[in-house]
């Protein structure tokens, strides 16, 4: 089998302030899809000034802990529970990113790059807003999509990650998205950096939700397949009803 459809690898809660549902909740709706794993993937950002909060603090993360431990006590012979996180990439943060990873054991260390800083200020690249859109759009669409494949790039070899999410998802609610034979090739050396640290691609089946298509798209994920890169699915819930939302698509 190419891909497992019946472990949900990437959901958030409550803990993460922009999702809604307590984990349990997560859980339960796992078990009612049929879903043999469900692997939490919460979100770490280091050193990013944006409007709001989009991340756990690390109070919130050792509560998650101990609450994924209770709910593996009681859930525990009807699903695998997984804790995970996904650490949003800042090149300024690495030596923060790291300390804060060792703290912890992770089941899955998904690597991410929401933030694109410009003369100080991050401006979130996966967002619909226009307060994001407008000043990326400015720097120039092409430019931001290459600078975030560089920083993904780097990403894979300085983290300890286990999975890449939502490769494509960049700039996802800007008209002008447009990926280029250059971004082709920058996608290609982040596959051939995942094979070198064993990485898996995840297929973020929310982008069926955004976009019609899984991120990323067909193209892309034809290309890491003919690699061997191995696949991962991931619903990227922010509700407890979209954990595994579009499974059956998967095959
Ligand atoms: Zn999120
Ligand atoms: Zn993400």
């Amino acid at each position: 089998m190419l891909i497992n459809p019946k472990s949900d690898g990437h959901v958030h809660t409550r803990l993460c302030h922009h999702a809604t549902g307590e984990m349990e909740e997560y859980v339960v709706a796992a078990i009612d899809k049929g879903l043999a794993e469900l692997i939490f993937l919460e979100h770490l950002e280091c050193g990013i000034r944006y409007r709001e909060d989009t991340w756990l603090s690390e109070e919130d993360f050792a509560a998650y802990h101990r609450e994924g431990q209770r709910l593996r006590q009681v859930y525990g012979d009807r699903i695998c529970i997984g804790l995970g996180v996904e650490v949003g990439y800042n090149p300024r943060q690495v030596p923060a990113i790291l300390d804060f990873l060792q703290q912890y054991t992770w089941d899955r260390v998904g690597i991410s790059f929401h933030y694109y800083e410009i003369d100080g200020h991050h401006y979130n690249v996966v967002s619909r807003r226009k307060a994001n859109l407008e000043p990326l759009g400015k720097q120039g669409v092409e430019r931001v999509i290459s600078d975030y494949f560089a920083t993904l790039l780097e990403a894979v070899e300085v983290l300890p990650g286990t999975v890449l999410c939502h490769l494509d998802a960049v700039l996802r609610h800007h008209p002008e998205v447009h990926f280029t034979g250059a971004h082709r090739r920058q996608i290609r050396e982040i596959f051939q950096g995942m094979l070198g640290k064993g990485m898996a691609l995840e297929v973020n089946t929310s982008g069926f939700s955004h976009r019609g298509e899984q991120y990323p798209a067909a193209g892309i994920l034809d290309e890491a397949i003919a690699l061997g890169v191995p696949l991962v699915a991931g619903s990227d819930a922010h509700r407890p009803g979209e954990v595994g939302r579009f499974f059956e698509r998967l095959r």
